[in-house]
Formats: C-alpha cells, structure tokens, sequence
C-alpha cells in the first residue's frame, strides 16, 4: 500500500513526487514515458532552464528524486478505481498497486495539422505556443496554419513576433469580409491555396509551404493552434469533472471533485507550460501531505 501513486511523469508528476519523497511518504510514479513536449529541441520560459532539451531536463528531474526514495516504473496504467478510501490501479502488464492517496498528472496531446513534412519539423520550426517558441522565431516569415476561421487571433497574435505573417486557410474559404478586412489592418497576409506539402532543410528547419498550384511560398516557421485532448482517459475512469474546454476542474490545491484524488499539470490547467505544471505539481504534492497528516493526527 502506497501514501500516494502518481500517475505521469512529466514536469507536474515529477514535482509532486519530489515534495512528497522530501516529506517521506511511500510515493510510486507511473509513467508511460509520452510527454507532450517529447518533439520539441528545447524547453524555453523556465527560469535557470531556459533552452535545456526537454528529455534532458525531466532524466535531471528523476535522477534528483532518487534521494528520497521514490520509485518510478516506466508503465502506462489501464484502468483507476476509487473505493472506501482506496485507489486501485492496473498497469498494461496487469500489475495492481494500491495507495490512500492518488495524483493524475497525465498530460494533454494535441491535434496535429495533416501535412507532409509536418511530423519531421514539429517542435523544432512548427509550433503551437508563441510563448514557447516566438522568441526563437523572432523576425522570421511566419506562416500560421488554420483552416476556416481558426487561425485568426493566432494570426494577429504572432505580429508580435514578426512583421511577416501568413495565415494559411489551406483550401478553406470561411473568413468573413469582417475578418479579411482586419486581418489586412493588422499586416497580416492571407493565402487559402490548399497546402500539398511542407518542405524542410532536412534537419527540421521549414523552408517552403509547397500550394495546390504549384506555388513554393518560402517560410522559415509555422504555428497552429487546432485543439487538444486529455492524453489518457483515467479521470473519466474515476468519475472526474471537467471543464468546457476539456481539462479536469480542480481546486486551489489541485483536489478534484473524488475525495483523496488530485489532479496536476496540463491534465487540469488552459495555462499549459512546464514551470505552471511543476508548480501544480508541488502544490498537488504539499495538499496531499496535509492531507494525510490530518487523517494521521491522533
Ligand atoms: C511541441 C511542444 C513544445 C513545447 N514547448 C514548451 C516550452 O518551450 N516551454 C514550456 O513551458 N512548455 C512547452 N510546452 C508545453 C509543455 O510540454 C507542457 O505544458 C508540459 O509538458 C506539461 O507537463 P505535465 O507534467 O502536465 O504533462 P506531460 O509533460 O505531458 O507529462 C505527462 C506524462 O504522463 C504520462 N502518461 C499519460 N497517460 C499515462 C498513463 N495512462 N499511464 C502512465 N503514464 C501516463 C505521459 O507519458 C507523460 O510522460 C510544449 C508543448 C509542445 C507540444
């Protein structure tokens, strides 16, 4: 029987699992090995690790924690039941573990744009965060991808980054006059040409945006925005609550609406960065701490 099995070991479960080892509990991390960020290069906007390689980052995370006696399985979990104050979990070989206390910090994935050469430049010139990657993309010729209307506010937001901006509706023609005449207030190009490919320098650098009629548009960055979705399906499992937008609710301190299971990181959060994940990850694993004492206390 464990105090707390956390489940995914991304920057939140990690966290977490750091401030619970530090106040001695018996912690066991479960993780399938999937972080969201797993294609990008480089992990920007964490102070003191600003541009470490994400894979780097999270082996310096887990190494740091095994002074404290965590133990961590790579192992995707199947199915979460709460019962009578009891987690039971069921990993993919049919292992079960047991635990008073349960984390889910699980992660999101997102919904990818289907273009060739996509899967080769994502995460190093594709992107769908400005605020992970604009600064790196700074002045170049920005394309933003987004069929019908989705690309609009994205498209106005990356002026921010540079003065060339295209958004790509890619064979789509939803914009409205309304939309066309700010988009063109605001400098940013219009092209609705459907996208046959994207061609890259072969090392994961965008260089054209190859169109329906023959036309090689050069384009050194591209960034999308088209939706995401909870990366495992446990808190439906558990019965969880979720928000419009499709991540757990959560309180304060990160419990959700089952008694005992708490919920960190991108899985419970629409401000989805490391540092915001780590740091739910050490509030999630400091509420279970009081948690625990509270039902401990004589
Ligand atoms: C391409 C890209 C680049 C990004 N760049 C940045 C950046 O530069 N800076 C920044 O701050 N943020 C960046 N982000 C966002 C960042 O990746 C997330 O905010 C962060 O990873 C969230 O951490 P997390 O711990 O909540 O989830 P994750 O890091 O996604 O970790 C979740 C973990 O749970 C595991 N898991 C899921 N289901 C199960 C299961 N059933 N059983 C066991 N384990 C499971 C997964 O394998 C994974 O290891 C980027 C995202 C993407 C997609």
């Amino acid at each position: 029987m464990y105090d707390v099995i956390i489940i995914g070991g991304g920057p939140a479960g990690l966290n977490a699992a750091m401030l619970l080892g530090r106040s001695r509990r018996k912690v066991i991390v479960l993780d399938s090995g999937k972080p969201r960020n797993r294609w990008a290069r480089q992990m920007n906007g964490f102070l003191s690790s600003d541009g470490m390689n994400p894979r780097e980052f999270l082996d310096k995370g887990r190494a740091e924690l095994d002074k404290y006696g965590v133990e961590l399985v790579n192992v995707a979990v199947k199915t979460a039941t709460y019962t009578k104050g009891e987690f039971v979990v069921n990993d993919e070989h049919e292992k079960v573990y047991r635990s008073r206390k349960l984390l889910l910090a699980t992660g999101l994935k997102d919904t990818l744009p289907e273009l060739e050469g996509m899967e080769e430049m994502y995460g190093k010139s594709i992107h769908h965060c400005p605020y992970c990657d604009g600064w790196e993309s700074r002045d170049k010729a920005i394309a933003v991808y987004g069929p019908e209307r989705k690309g609009i506010g994205q498209a106005l937001a990356m002026k921010n980054w540079s003065d060339d901006v295209t958004l790509y509706t890619d064979g789509t023609d939803s914009l409205r006059r309304e939309d066309l005449e700010q988009l063109e207030r605001n400098g940013v190009k219009v092209q609705k040409e459907k996208i046959v490919r994207l061609e890259g320098d072969g090392d994961g650098m965008l260089e054209y945006i190859v169109l329906h009629n023959g036309e090689k548009r050069p384009q050194q960055a591209m960034f999308f925005s088209l939706g995401m979705s909870q990366q495992s399906d446990l808190g439906q499992q558990l019965g969880c609550e979720f928000t419009s937008k499709g991540v757990i609710k959560t309180k304060r301190l990160q419990h959700s609406n089952i008694p005992g299971l708490f919920v960190a990181g991108d899985a419970a959060r629409d401000m989805q960065m490391v540092v915001v994940a780590a740091a739910e990850g050490a509030k999630a694993g400091v509420a279970i701490n009081l948690e625990l004492q509270q039902e401990e206390r004589k």
